[in-house]
């Protein structure tokens, strides 16, 4: 049993119809990775999207990211262009492809890529190397980034945009849904994210013709004859009939999550924005953010602790921002364009409690002991 007063930056909120979508699975025996409820979801999500877009469901949002850069035929020798303030499965499956990561920091209006260090990576890459083989944009926290510089820069050097769109599902940019920005979008039903299935994810694409080779491709490649036969490596990502009925109930429920997010943050904002120690990051005109996580800005590493040590000792959950790919151990030695921003963020940045399931009571609670942390420096 979780204990009773302990609160969570983002735990899963069910909508109450997913046991029916789940049970229907079982009763009919669709168990397999193949079924109603995936045809069903897939349906549902394409439909929020606005109908245009193909969507393959899998069995996560770094398998679709993974999927993506197997369609863009990225490979050994190649380089992938990607933000570097973000969570690292952006960034990992460019290692499983054996290609190269290039990390490109942050502007300061939305905290994604920036689109002026984007293109002077590229002419460098171009001059030194050569043109990278993608660009891995993200919408983090479900801030949009600045789709249409990051898509004109794309366009001019002709080089394809895949848009994770993990934290950003219910986020628009001038009234167009995120994840249908990209040459692929991609989506996460991870447990922390603002609809989950416990795990999965999305490959949104703009023909039948790509979903069909991701389907393909995920499902273990098997060429269409009676025994097995194959004729490209495979992988098993596709997401299964009885997940899929979480994600048909959860779908129901998507708008709603989106407000109760954002109310959270309109909360936080209200009670605390007559503090200068603390920043928030509002939307620029025609961004609709999704709220996912509510996160601040404070003016020292030293209060973001003091604010983060001071809630956990009350058993509330929150978390500094994510750190910066290039700053990564694993990634450090990689080339990285940057201007200080993600790191900064890194810094003095932290993530409050956002659960959709909060309570007023908990709000009210979390921005008390805020006040207090913030009073007592
Ligand atoms: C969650 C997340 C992913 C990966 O999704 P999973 O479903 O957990 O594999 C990718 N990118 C970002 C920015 C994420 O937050």
């Amino acid at each position: 049993m979780l204990t009773k007063t302990k609160i969570y930056l983002s735990s899963p909120h069910m909508g109450g119809m997913e046991q029916r979508f789940v049970e229907d699975a079982f009763n009919t025996n669709w168990i397999a990775p193949l079924g109603p409820n995936v045809n069903g979801f897939e349906k549902d999500i394409s439909d929020y999207l606005g109908g245009k877009q193909e969507v393959a469901v899998l069995s996560s949002g770094t398998a679709s990211i993974h999927m993506a850069l197997v369609l863009l035929g990225v490979e050994k020798g190649d380089e992938v262009l990607c933000q570097s303030f973000t969570f690292s499965a952006s960034a990992n499956p460019i290692m499983y492809q054996g290609a190269t990561p290039v990390f490109i920091d942050s502007e300061n209006d939305t905290w994604n890529i920036s689109p002026k260090l984007l293109e002077i990576a590229i002419k460098d890459r171009i001059e030194k190397y050569k043109k990278p083989k993608a660009i891995i944009a993200v919408h983090l926290y479900g801030m949009p980034y600045k789709v249409n510089e990051i898509n004109a820069i794309a366009k001019k050097y002709d080089i394809p945009v895949i848009e994770d769109s993990a934290e950003a599902f219910g986020s628009t940019f001038i009234n167009k849904p995120c994840g249908t920005f990209g040459e692929y979008g991609i989506l996460s039903f991870n447990g922390n994210k603002i609809i989950t299935t416990s795990g999965g994810g999305a490959l949104v694409t703009k023909t039948i013709d790509e979903k069909n080779r991701a389907v393909h491709l995920s499902t273990q490649a098997r060429e269409d004859a009676p025994h097995y036969e194959h004729s490209k490596v495979g992988y098993n990502y596709r997401m299964s009939n009885v997940v899929a009925g979480i994600g048909r109930g959860q779908m129901l429920v998507l708008d709603d999550r989106v407000a109760a997010r954002r109310n959270n943050y309109q909360f936080y904002k209200n009670n605390l924005e007559s503090f200068i120690d603390i920043e928030f990051l509002d939307e620029p005109d025609g961004f609709f953010s999704n709220r996912w996580l509510t996160c601040i800005k404070t003016s020292s590493f030293e209060l973001r602790e003091k604010i983060r040590t001071t809630l956990l000792e009350q058993d509330i959950e929150s978390r500094p921002l994510w750190k910066p790919m290039h700053m990564q151990p694993v990634f450090k030695d990689f080339l990285h364009f940057t201007n200080g921003t993600s790191e900064d963020l890194f810094e003095k940045g932290l993530c409050l409690p956002s659960g959709s399931n909060l309570t007023k009571d908990n709000l009210i609670n979390i921005v008390a002991i805020i006040k207090k942390a913030l009073i007592n420096i």
